[in-house]
């Protein structure tokens, strides 16, 4: 199995589909997903693919067809997920800030539930009582992901039940007769250093005996992968090893096979970017090489309506000017086409850029098509599955009338 799709993969399909085009090597995903679970096999473990990262109903298939389960962040991922086949019991809806009416929908939908505030707790716990097991994120108050932007554990940040308000979930507990069978955290994105998961599950054993009908550990996603030629992913056999040390260790949940005490606990993660980060490419093309003196620019048919990390939180993607490989390294500054300072890398060298060239932006299968808009009235991209080396059209480009698309064209109202 190659490591990267090749050049002339990515260059065949550019050629065949058009640009701007997101590319998924389906392979990758299973890799990552097999690495993922071997590395666990020595813990109860389940993988809950966080949608959120690629929707796209045909990886959804394909993560399904690999024997993964599903996180969702909103009511319509769980359509989603039930629409590509998963079974309720393989869906968990991981909600934050939402109304309770889309809770309800979850329980009739019968998926798994992560509740994150005080608020909503307490009105499924008046209307469910012990009859529907949930899960409860809490805010374990440690800092940690990438940066402040994708840190969600920390203590300012909105996410999950903060640790220091055990007492107030006791007390709606103990008043609602809730089935606490979960307890969750996810603490952020990018995280490398296996002691943060560690510290994670501390947090969650100083509560495993305020809640006796604990089941599951949720320690959420945020595995690293690297966007940085030379930089190294979470080592997740590693990180498999210290937390069976950590569960081992913890008198109420060491194994019972190995303690003696104890109780078996089921470990859950929620990988979003380990499983399709790498898989996924996009490749745009050369429109304009603009030389003002100190900079060149090199402008693609693309932009941060396609892909908003780099903007948005100052992320790196490799680049590859696959047209031309073996040209003479120059520095060039890559933005789109867009009227918004939209820069993929600043200095960046690369093999010489021409007018026409494709490149192509490694890393782009997580947080790349999945945030892409139609800013500027441009068309959202194609995307496209390779998979056995067949290539397959997943998502049409858009047309100029998707934008007008939902649209209400008053007359009679505005001449
Ligand atoms: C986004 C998210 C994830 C996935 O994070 P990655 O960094 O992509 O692994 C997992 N769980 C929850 C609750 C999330 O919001």
């Amino acid at each position: 199995m190659p490591e990267h799709l090749s050049n002339e993969q990515l260059i065949h399909a550019a050629n065949e589909f058009g640009t701007p085009l997101y590319v998924y090597q389906a392979e990758k995903i299973k890799e990552q997903y097999q690495k993922l679970a071997k590395a666990f096999s020595i813990l109860d473990t389940k993988f809950f693919y966080a949608s959120k990262a690629l929707t796209n109903i045909n990886i959804l298939r394909y993560i399904k067809e690999i024997g993964g389960n599903v996180d969702c962040s909103s009511i319509n991922e769980v359509k989603l997920a039930l629409h590509a086949g998963f079974e309720p019991q393989k869906i968990l809806y991981t909600s934050n800030g939402i109304a309770f009416s889309e809770i309800e929908e979850a329980v009739t939908a019968g998926v798994h539930i992560n509740i994150d505030s005080l608020s909503n707790l307490e009105k499924f716990g008046k209307k469910y009582g012990h009859s529907y097991p949930v899960g409860i994120r809490i805010r374990p108050n440690i800092m940690a992901g990438g940066n402040l932007k994708i840190s969600t554990g920390h203590d300012t940040s909105k996410f999950g039940i903060p640790v220091s308000q055990l007492d107030k979930i006791e007390e709606v507990v103990k008043a609602t007769g809730l089935f606490i069978r979960t307890l969750h955290i996810h603490t952020g994105s990018d995280i490398k250093d296996p002691e943060v998961f560690v510290k994670g599950i501390e947090v969650l054993f100083e509560l495993i005996p305020h809640f006796p009908e604990l089941e599951v550990i949720d320690l959420g996603g945020g595995f690293k992968v690297p966007y940085k030629p030379g930089e190294k992913e979470t080592d997740v056999e590693l990180l498999a090893k210290k937390i069976k040390e950590t569960f081992d260790n913890h008198p109420m949940a060491g194994y019972p096979e190995k303690t003696g005490t104890g109780k078996k606990f089921q470990l859950w993660f929620e990988p979003g970017k380990f499983l399709v980060s790498a898989c996924g490419y996009l490749l745009a093309q050369v429109t304009v090489i603009k030389d003002t003196g100190p900079i060149v620019f090199a402008a693609v048919d693309s932009g941060l309506n396609h892909l908003v990390r780099p903007m948005m939180y100052d992320a790196y993607h490799h680049i590859e000017n696959i047209s031309n490989p073996a040209g003479e390294p120059k520095v060039y500054t890559v933005t789109g086409n867009i009227c918004e300072t939209d820069t993929f890398a600043a200095d960046r060298s690369l093999p010489e850029i021409r007018e026409g060239d494709y490149l192509a932006f490694y890393n782009a299968g997580a947080y790349g098509f999945e945030m892409a808009s139609n800013y500027n009235s441009r068309f959202k991209p194609a995307e496209v599955m390779i998979k056995n080396n067949q290539a397959l059209l997943i998502r049409k480009r858009d047309e100029f009338d998707d934008l007008l698309n939902n649209q209400v064209e008053i007359t009679g109202f505005i001449n």
